[in-house]
């Protein structure tokens, strides 16, 4: 049976499936103001569409299938989606990015439809800076949310944070200091440049190895050794916390040699990179009636044109014109 394996000899194992291009926040570093033109109902691909591509990307040898978006939970009929994804031969892990808004409603159901866990973005404690950020005056719904989540054993809860410098880079010693309070992961991933026409300027990336000095600053970081299904993430604890910190050098370092994963946009393209400009269009092959072999033939072909690693930091890299909203993270 064919497998996932690209062109460098790298397992693919782990599907990053965008199921909505909306959101209820607008992130200055990944839409804007005004939202992004809708890609069109009749362009998103149907629950039954994803399930099918899910289910021959498991065939294939997909262990893990992250839901985001957008913002995943504002899509109407996710719990009968995950649910029918748990009920996949081999079941996949499954896994959800979200900005937390909806958590606190949605936690219970989401853990009872088959969901293992979640990770929620936050990049400020601090209410009026994550109004300035989301540009929506919401973090006390986040914060129930993380607590709803912890409730319903989402666990282990992941929380993402993007510090920019001169934006809220210096919270990150307060985001790492919840590590001692709560068995979480708090992550720094670093602000990349990726789409054209946001706000926030390339030079305001706070880079990972100014992230991990202010981490040492608070204490002594203790690696700790990576398990399961890899990902970027360098993991350290410090003496006597709950939790764990963790630093993705999204663009400083290369972490692409370890790179695991094909990314499934809301409208049906097939993203070999994170940074690609080139999608592989997989909507209208599904619906033009072909057997799944066909489909299986392009989840192959998408993997074998996965690049051997960004050239983000290169002089002619081009951002792309599907901000990070429509990519999914
Ligand atoms: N709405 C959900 C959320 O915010 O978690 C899921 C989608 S969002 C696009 C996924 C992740 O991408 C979030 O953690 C967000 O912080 C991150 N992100 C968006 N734009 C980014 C950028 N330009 N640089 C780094 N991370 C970015
Ligand atoms: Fe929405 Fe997530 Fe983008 Fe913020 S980062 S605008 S929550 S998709």
């Amino acid at each position: 049976m064919v497998s996932l394996r690209d062109s460098f000899s790298r397992k693919i194992d782990y599907l990053r499936i965008s199921i909505t291009d909306r959101c209820n926040l607008r992130c200055r570093y990944c839409m804007p103001e005004a939202g992004v033109p809708s890609v069109g109902h009749q362009s998103v691909l149907s629950y039954e569409e994803l399930l099918r591509v899910a289910r021959i990307a498991v065939e294939l040898g997909v262990r893990k299938i992250r839901l985001t978006g957008g913002e995943p939970l504002v899509r109407k009929g996710l719990l009968d989606f995950i649910a029918a994804l748990a009920k996949l031969d081999k079941p996949p892990e499954l896994t959800l990015t979200t900005n937390g808004l909806l958590l606190a409603d949605q936690a219970q159901a989401l853990k009872e439809a088959g969901l293992s866990r979640v990770n929620v973005s936050l990049d400020s404690l601090k209410p009026e800076r994550f109004s300035e950020i989301t540009r929506r005056d919401q973090l006390p719904q986040v914060l129930k949310g993380l607590e709803a989540a912890e409730a319903a054993g989402l666990t282990p809860l992941k929380i993402n944070m993007v510090p920019i410098a001169g934006v809220n880079a210096d919270e990150i010693a307060d985001f790492a200091r919840l590590t001692y309070a709560h068995p979480w992961q708090v992550r720094f991933i670093e602000f990349m440049p990726v789409s054209s026409g946001l706000e926030y300027r390339p030079e305001q990336r706070y880079p990972a190895a100014q992230i991990q000095a202010d981490l040492e600053q608070v204490a002594p970081l203790q690696p700790i050794p990576r398990q399961g299904i890899l990902g970027p993430a360098k993991i350290y604890q410090f003496s006597g916390a709950k939790g764990s910190v963790g630093v993705i050098p999204a663009v400083s370092e290369h972490f692409c040699g370890d790179c695991n994963r094909l990314r499934l946009t809301a409208d049906g393209q097939l993203r070999p990179c994170l940074f690609s400009v080139e999608e592989i269009d997989l909507r209208e092959l599904l619906r033009s009636g072909v057997a799944d072999e066909a489909l299986a033939e392009v989840l192959v072909r998408s993997v074998k044109a996965k690049p051997e690693r960004h050239c983000i930091q290169e002089a002619d890299f081009q951002p792309g014109k599907r901000p990070m909203q429509g990519i999914g993270g």
